[in-house]
């Protein structure tokens, strides 16, 4: 298995990859320590992933360069992103008692009804590379907090990360039998779904996630799912600040290249709104640098070769049907899978930019007349990851938004995670939420105890 370098195309390191004898051998060791892992108190486990959070601050910066060589990031990118990883994991132990012990629910004489959160045993985490320490802490730290061992596959462009957070859980106190890492790519993956886990938790893509749901379906077993998505932002009429806005929202679908799963992936302005924001917009994606990731740049390298493709595809597409293209549109001639950051306007519905997942560089601004086909249009797809409405009225964006099936709901902000709310996909976007008191709950089996007495 080789690790490449997708900013330079170096190969960083060639490791093994799991085979399925060594897999079984991991789940062994896994099932042997996890009723240990669950019998030490949750102030235990609490303390014990406090120091992993300790330690991912007292070496962000090797983590953030392993990070940036292999995904090819901006290096500040990734000290972001390890720092927003801390504060979930802070806001999780910081409500880890209150979700995660016993609830007494009726207590009166000769009767007591308790609920207690048992952990769901050895559960196993196939993960994603765009953030891999954001998706991946909102699953191993809730599963190892409830009690569980986890089996925990980075994906196969994350793997030095992965390696980075298994050394420093086993340094922070977590046994080595309640955490286990399976190196490889989808063949590894695949033989996970013929082990007998308590439990899959997935982030990555609809096709890859609707495959495994089927898969683990006859084990019965919870399975959730976090996946892709195609989010849409709409501008309403009676922005103030179009300017501001428009730096903001293009942000909101460039950072990380466009590589995120709430990335905003097509944008609506009404019509009153549209050429000052159309304006102000391309003006902010040229100021962006790209190039070397390790150098002070926006925009570093698409961390997969064959992205290339499909994002060549959808501005094909576009422009066989009409769009225009305002900024960018192709790759760099150099080393490296650079894609420019690439505008197009004139879209409509019938191209595959304004339908289907692009996750990369590309955005499609396109112009209405007014709320009701704004909404129309936010409501074509078959996703529901989030949706984002700017206007300077909060009914006005809650009423619409309540009308769109998606997980989560934007009022002037967008491309926003929090700890405190479920992170959840509708759809195609996926089954069950992460974070929130839910999340921590995700990775456990209530127990009702009816005591007479
Ligand atoms: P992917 O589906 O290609 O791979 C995800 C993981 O699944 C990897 O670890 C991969 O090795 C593994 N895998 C691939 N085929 C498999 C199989 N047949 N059986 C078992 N495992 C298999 O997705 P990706 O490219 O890593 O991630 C990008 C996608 O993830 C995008 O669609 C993005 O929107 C989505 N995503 C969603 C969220 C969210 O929170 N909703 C977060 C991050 C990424």
């Amino acid at each position: 298995m080789q690790i490449i370098n997708p900013a330079t195309e170096e190969i960083i390191t060639t490791l093994e990859e799991d085979t399925q004898q060594s897999l079984a051998h991991k789940l062994e060791i896994l099932q042997q320590a996890q009723p240990e892992w669950a019998k030490k108190g949750l102030a235990e486990r609490i303390a014990v992933l406090s120091r992993f959070n300790e330690l991912l601050a007292t070496h962000i910066e090797n983590l953030a360069l392993v990070l940036t060589n292999e995904v090819g990031k901006p290096l500040q990118q990734s000290r972001n992103e390890i720092n927003g990883a801390r504060n979930r994991i802070t806001w999780m132990l910081e409500h880890a008692d209150k979700y995660l012990s016993d609830e007494v629910m009726i207590d009166e004489p000769g009767l007591k009804e308790v609920i207690k959160y048992e952990p769901l045993g050895v559960v196993c985490n196939i993960s994603a590379w765009n953030y891999p320490y954001l998706v991946g802490v909102n699953v191993f730290i809730p599963a190892l907090l409830s009690g569980n061992a986890v089996m925990y596959k980075p994906s196969e462009y994350a793997t030095l990360t992965g390696l980075e957070i298994e050394k420093l859980l086993k340094e922070a106190g977590v046994s080595n039998g309640a955490f286990q890492t399976a190196l490889g790519g989808k063949t590894v993956g695949n033989a996970l779904l013929d082990l007998p886990f308590q439990g899959y938790f997935f982030t990555g893509s609809y096709r890859t996630g609707q495959y495994i749901y089927e898969k683990v379906a006859p084990k019965m077993v919870p399975c959730q799912l976090e996946l892709g998505g195609k989010d849409p932002l709409y501008i309403a009429d009676d922005v103030l600040d179009v300017k501001g806005t428009a730096a903001a929202t293009a942000d909101g679908a460039f950072y990380n290249n466009g590589q995120s799963c709430c990335a905003v992936e097509r944008i609506y302005v009404h019509e009153k709104n549209y050429h000052e924001y159309v304006a102000a917009f391309v003006a902010e994606v040229k100021s962006w640098k790209q190039g070397l990731p390790t150098d002070e740049v926006y925009l570093g390298a698409l961390t997969r070769k064959a992205q290339i493709a499909v994002l060549e595809n959808q501005v094909k597409d576009a422009l066989n049907k009409g769009a225009k293209i305002l900024t960018g549109g192709g790759v760099q001639d150099k080393k490296g899978y650079y894609f420019n950051p690439t505008v197009l306007t004139d879209v409509d519905h019938s191209m595959l930019v304004m339908k289907e997942e692009s996750f990369g560089p590309i955005i499609g601004i396109m112009k209405v007349k007014n709320d009701e086909e704004a909404l129309t249009l936010m409501q074509d797809t078959e996703y529901g990851l989030t949706a984002s409405v700017y206007t300077a009225q909060q009914e006005r964006a809650e009423s619409i938004l309540s009308q769109i099936n998606s997980g989560s709901g934007y009022w002037n902000c967008c491309d926003r995670v929090s700890a405190a709310l479920p992170w959840s996909g509708r759809k195609h976007s996926g089954i069950g939420a992460t974070l929130s008191h839910q999340g921590l709950r995700a990775f456990t089996k209530p127990k009702g105890y009816h005591l007479r007495g």
